[in-house]
């Protein structure tokens, strides 16, 4: 009986306590594996709360427990497990680019190499180096609510702690390419019916894990030999004896990731675990694993993972803070933005109900919702009774008074001043005390919907990109007199729907779409001197993005950003118009959703098919403004629109509209799917060095006129050095 068992606690020793926290610096001294002997099982707990991050210590403390162990004649079986929810839910990201003492490489040949049977017990987590601890383990057991997976590749990296090799030889060569190249979660059932765990156990928490763990280590000590992952040959031989192999490997392998690096030297690696030694393909991989983590793809990936973690941070916010979530929610509007932003909830567990100003809009709305849904079904993507729920979460009302009870409301209505400060109006009189009332607004001062109001503090954006059920990025937007408690609680909803949240001041077009509009005004300004949307289209598909911003304004629709130029230009006399589009929208060019925008399209169909008709409009605007046309090289159209965009970040920064730079970056990931493996624009903008597009710029300025006058924050940092994704912004937001 475990519970009446006795437990030898030992001192631990000095490789199990190291002097120093995860990043080497001020934490306490502290235990990061445990060491018990329970019934002649030595029991190796990892501890480093909250998920058991591999930090430095953690090996060596594993590995000193191997030993002793090994070493105790008392003990004939060992028990691997991690302290509180988790197994280890991978390496601390901070770690990536620096000298570790012990690799995961080391300490996974410590616990395959040992000679007593060594068993993982895996409950929560068991992720990148935990996954590739327990593969080296001789038996894995899990709890049902047991994650697997290897998602390194997400930071550009391979697995490098023997990972590429001991997965194929436990699941086979096809499957681990593809967990490495996708980086997916498996849950314990399918690891169990893929081989990748021995047995599901039915524990809940520590205490019964351990218990369960301890008989099932007790049951297999006597068996030899040990079942070495490593020295398994059965899922590899067919691939080794096939000449093919490499071939069908790489067939194997979705092209979107051979375009990465970190995908090659996966697909490597997983072709020499099949035709090298062990030996050799862990080789490989180091060597692989070692130029991938000084890689610039890597640094931009890991960069982009803290700028995210960054952005959800909020300055001045009170540390033990635990706002409350949003249990239900209200839409106005069932637009195309609504009806996204609807769909959002949903899918994250919230019941919405979706208001519209007549019945005609609402059906029109549930049944984009509809077909939306039916989409996903049909790709496979969704099933049935899982779109069932999601609908029923889903209500379509016509009364302000049916959504009064909801925690939130979000308005998406027109972009008109006029309606949305008559709605914020009709929702102050309505809404219960305390809920948060929200604008979907691309550009309006959030002042202006929080004046209709009685309660300005309970006002804030949150903007979302379309298509709102896919963008992850929800732009948090502070009004003046938006409260602190309403900032937090919003960006809770916008996390728990499962959005990447940035917060942004209040001003036209607040940060991610005001420091975009910029490059949308060269874009089209090259259209007039000369280029071709499918030029420059093609130009940012070799930079990266999975789709041209025109082909993707088609999808979004040429009108939405129409009336903000209209408003902008009746505000402002040396307004630059943008005839081009403005005449494609007057001639119901409108986008995918009218057959026709920047591109033709069929119906049914959504292929762009490049237009003569808009090649016309182009020659005869840019007739009409008396401009001769030229060619433009792929590199001044990349640089034309993203040093245009860089400048107008760096003053977003300098009026103090946004916390940092690398929230910029945070929101062009996830707002306009900016190309991750660059970083971001101000990560980019780097690469390429403030002081080459601050000449740049200032030669713009001259050739061009005030548009491109620098940023006095990207002055500064081009004469004294820095980097731009490191700028703080210069105020609060607001
Ligand atoms: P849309 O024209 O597709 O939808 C607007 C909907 O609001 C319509 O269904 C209309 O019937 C409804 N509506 C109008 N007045 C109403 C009222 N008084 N009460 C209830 N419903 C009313 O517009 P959209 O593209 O979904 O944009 C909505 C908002 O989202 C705008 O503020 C827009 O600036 C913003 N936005 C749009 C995008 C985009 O790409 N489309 C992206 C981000 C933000």
């Amino acid at each position: 009986m475990i519970a009446s068992a006795r437990i030898a606690a030992a001192p631990v020793r000095p490789g199990c306590r190291p002097a120093g926290g995860p990043n080497g610096d001020n934490m306490d001294q502290r235990e990061f594996a445990r060491y018990e002997v329970v019934d002649g099982v030595a029991v190796i707990t990892l501890d480093n709360p909250p998920v058991n991050a591999l930090a430095p210590g953690m090996r060596e403390g594993l590995m000193a427990g191997v030993e002793r162990a090994a070493a105790d004649a008392a003990v004939t079986a060992i028990v691997v497990m991690g302290a509180g929810a988790h197994f280890v839910a991978g390496a601390d990201v901070r770690q990536f680019g620096k000298v570790r003492p012990v690799s995961t490489r080391a300490s996974a040949a410590a616990l395959e190499a040992c000679a007593k049977p060594v068993t993982a017990a895996i409950d929560g987590y068991a992720l990148g180096g935990g996954l590739e601890h327990a593969l080296a383990c001789h038996y894995r057991i899990a709890t049902a609510r047991a994650r697997l997976g290897v998602p390194e590749i997400k930071l550009g990296l391979i697995p490098g702690g023997g990972g590429t090799q001991r997965l194929p030889r436990l699941v086979g060569p096809e499957l681990a390419l593809d967990l490495i190249l996708s980086g997916r979660q498996l849950t314990a059932a399918q690891g169990l019916a893929l081989g990748l765990v021995d047995t599901v156990v039915d524990a809940d928490g520590y205490e019964a894990l351990r218990a369960q763990a301890i008989a099932y280590a007790g049951q297999v000590a006597a068996v030899r030999p040990l079942p070495r992952v490593g020295e398994r040959t059965d899922r590899i031989a067919a691939a080794t004896s096939d000449p093919a192999f490499p071939a069908s490997l790489r067939k194997a392998a979705p092209a979107k990731s051979l375009k990465l690096l970190a995908g090659r030297h996966a697909l490597a690696c997983v072709e020499a675990a099949a035709t090298a030694t062990l030996d050799e393909g862990i080789a490989l991989e180091q060597a692989l694993f070692n130029e991938l983590e000084n890689s610039d793809e890597s640094r931009a990936l890991r960069y982009a993972f803290s700028a995210e973690r960054e952005a959800a941070k909020l300055p001045g916010a009170p540390v033990d803070a635990r706002p409350d979530p949003v249990r239900s929610a209200a839409v106005i509007g069932a637009g195309t933005m609504g009806s996204g932003i609807a769909i959002a909830f949903a899918d994250s567990g919230v019941p919405v109900r979706v208001l519209e100003s007549s019945a005609e809009a609402l059906e029109r709305g549930l049944q984009r919702i509809r077909d939306t849904y039916a989409t996903r079904v049909k790709r496979g993507s969704l099933s049935q009774p899982a779109m069932d729920e999601c609908l029923g979460r889903i209500r379509g009302v016509m009364q302000y008074e049916d959504i009064a009870d909801c925690d939130a409301v979000i308005e998406a209505v027109f972009e008109r001043v006029d309606i949305k400060q008559e709605v914020f109006a009709r929702l102050d009189q309505v809404m219960k005390p305390g809920a948060l009332l929200l604008t979907n607004s691309s550009a309006i001062d959030i002042d202006v919907m929080a004046a209709a109001t009685g309660r300005p503090g309970d006002v804030a954006g949150a903007h979302f990109f379309a298509p709102a059920n896919v963008m992850k990025l929800c732009e948090v937007v502070r009004g003046p007199r938006t409260s602190m408690d309403t900032l937090m609680r919003t960006m809770k909803m916008g996390r728990d729907m499962g959005k990447t949240c940035a917060v942004a001041g209040s001003c036209d077009g607040f940060v991610a779409n005001r420091s975009r509009t910029p490059m949308m005004t060269e874009l089209m300004l090259m259209l007039e001197e000369g280029a071709r949307p499918e030029q420059i289209d093609r130009v940012m598909v070799a930079f990266g993005y999975p789709m041209g911003p025109f082909a993707v304004n088609d999808i979004s629709g040429l009108d939405v950003s129409y009336e903000g130029r209209k408003r902008r230009a009746a505000a402002n006399p040396d307004y630059r118009k943008l005839h081009v589009p403005d005449r494609l929208v007057d001639m119901g060019r409108k986008g995918q959703k009218t057959g026709a925008g920047w591109y033709r399209y069929e119906r049914g169909d959504r292929t762009p098919h490049v237009d003569p008709a808009v090649e016309d409009i182009i020659g005869t605007v840019a007739r009409e403004l008396g401009i001769t046309q030229r060619s433009f090289s792929d590199e001044e159209i990349l640089q034309r629109q993203l040093f245009a965009s860089v400048n107008e970040a760096c003053r977003i920064l300098e009026e103090g509209k946004a916390y940092r730079g690398s929230d910029v970056d945070a929101m062009w990931l996830h707002g306009f799917g900016f190309p991750r493996h660059r970083g971001g624009l101000m990560f980019w903008a780097d690469s390429v060095g403030a002081a080459t597009i601050y000449r740049q710029v200032s030669q713009w300025h001259e050739a061009y006129g005030p548009r491109w006058k620098p940023s006095a924050l990207l002055a500064k940092v081009a004469a004294e050095g820095g980097q731009l994704r490191e700028l703080r912004g210069q105020a609060e937001p607001a």
